[in-house]
């Protein structure tokens, strides 16, 4: 038996309309001969009633007094009332379904709740319905720990499981359902002309989720990579082929465009930087050592780390700027602090080895005025720092420069 999984997100489950034309797609593909594993989000968006952010609402807020394994319970009911939703939907048009919680479906965590890491899946029961012909519907950014408590998976979780489904099953390929058509080169948001990539490879999507396209998890991305399942960003709405994401030479059937130096464009709004001088410090004090020992210690996440003798930069959301600073002053140092910045970051495996890349992102931003903060770049990736305000200006300066949208 072949499976494929299927994954919804909650915008495309929101309605029982849109419900029918989701599992139309389920239909045909068990009418297509494979057997279908569906995972599903919680339903609809912020405000919506069964959606997570407005589970917690109900009691307060994520900052609510409740422990974290409580909050968990809490937040794994979205998922369970949309799985549910799913099966009368499959029921009402005369096929067998049934609902898995993460934890029946065997997905085990550890027991960081709120935040778990799945660490094992143990499909028994998904096969044991798979081979009475049941189309099994597992709710999505959940799963158990050893000891069988509910756990949550953190941002972009239903993805996640999605993808530890699709490894767990050797599915033949994990197929996220979303609300646009694929992959874009940008953030249709931002960029009107942005446009589907037909094909991309697993570095590239998981650079670009990694710096900010909300698109698909990151580590969904990782998992399916590690076994080398296909995974298709499609849209729930239409029966365009949407994206497939494989590595470059999968069997030779693929092959991503030579002349494609760079791929997507993606951003992370509303970082700070900051900039520390330690030459004040004597060296053997080992001031960058207890600088980024102190960030780790108030649980500050740091990015675009830039380390030179006497001088460390880097960026920290903007949330946490103030909290930094002062750690950072009470260490006796007097950081340089840029607020409301933004990472724009030119991803595409082709850019390697390809003389001029950088050269093309700073002319691109100087024809528009856009002053680069700070950059760093790797084989795949260019990093650039600008101020927020012109983080849509800039995004849209490099789509457009390396036509992008044609
Ligand atoms: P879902 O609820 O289906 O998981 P998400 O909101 O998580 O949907 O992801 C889909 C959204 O990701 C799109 O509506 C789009 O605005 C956003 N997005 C950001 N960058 C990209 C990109 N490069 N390609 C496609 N979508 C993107
Ligand atoms: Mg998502």
């Amino acid at each position: 038996m072949k499976y494929l999984v299927q994954k919804f997100g909650g915008t495309s489950l929101a309605t029982p309309e849109l419900r029918d034309q989701v599992v139309a797609k389920v239909i045909s593909a068990k009418n297509e001969g494979s057997m279908p594993v569906v995972v599903v989000s919680a339903i609809g968006r912020q405000g919506d009633p069964y959606a997570t952010d407005t589970l917690l609402k109900f009691i307060g807020g994520i900052n609510s007094e409740i422990p974290p394994k409580e909050l968990d319970n809490l937040m794994a009911c979205g998922e369970i009332i949309s799985g549910v939703a799913m099966v009368a939907t499959l029921e009402k048009q005369g096929y067998k379904a049934v609902f898995l919680t993460g934890g029946q479906a065997g997905i085990i965590t550890d027991d960081n709740h709120t935040e778990a890491h799945i660490i094992e899946v143990n499909p028994k029961l998904i096969h044991k319905y798979a081979a009475e012909g049941t189309i099994v519907i597992v709710a999505g950014f959940q799963g158990q720990t050893g000891e069988g408590l509910i756990t949550t998976l953190g941002r972009g979780g239903s993805d996640t499981s999605a993808a530890a489904l699709g490894v767990a099953l050797n599915a033949e390929a994990i197929d996220i359902y979303t609300d646009v058509e694929g992959i874009m080169t940008a953030d249709p948001r931002i960029v009107e002309n942005a446009r589907v990539l037909d094909v991309i490879t697993y570095n590239e999507i998981c650079q670009l989720a990694h710096d900010g396209a909300k698109v698909i998890h990151p580590r969904a991305v990782e998992i399916a990579m590690q076994k080398n399942i296909p995974i298709r960003v499609k849209c729930a709405f239409s029966d365009a082929p949407g994206t497939l994401v494989t590595s470059s030479t999968d069997n030779g059937s693929v092959e991503i465009k030579k002349d494609r130096v760079i791929t997507g464009i993606t951003h992370i709004p509303n970082v700070t930087q900051l900039k520390i001088y330690t030459s004040e410090s004597p060296e053997s004090d080992l001031p960058q050592l207890k600088i980024f020992k102190s960030m780790a210690l108030a649980g500050i996440s740091v990015d675009f780390i830039n380390v030179h003798p006497d001088v460390v930069i880097y960026t920290v959301k903007d949330d946490v700027a103030a909290k930094a600073e002062q750690i950072l002053e009470n260490m006796g140092f007097s950081p340089v602090v840029t607020p409301s910045c933004a990472k724009v970051s030119a991803v595409g495996a082709g850019m390697a080895g390809v003389p001029g890349v950088m050269a093309s992102i700073m002319e691109a931003l100087a024809a528009e005025n856009i002053k680069i903060l700070q950059t760093a770049d790797s084989h795949s990736t260019i990093w650039c720092l600008v101020k927020r305000a012109e983080m849509e200006k800039a995004i849209r300066a490099l789509h457009s420069y390396f036509s992008l949208g044609e």
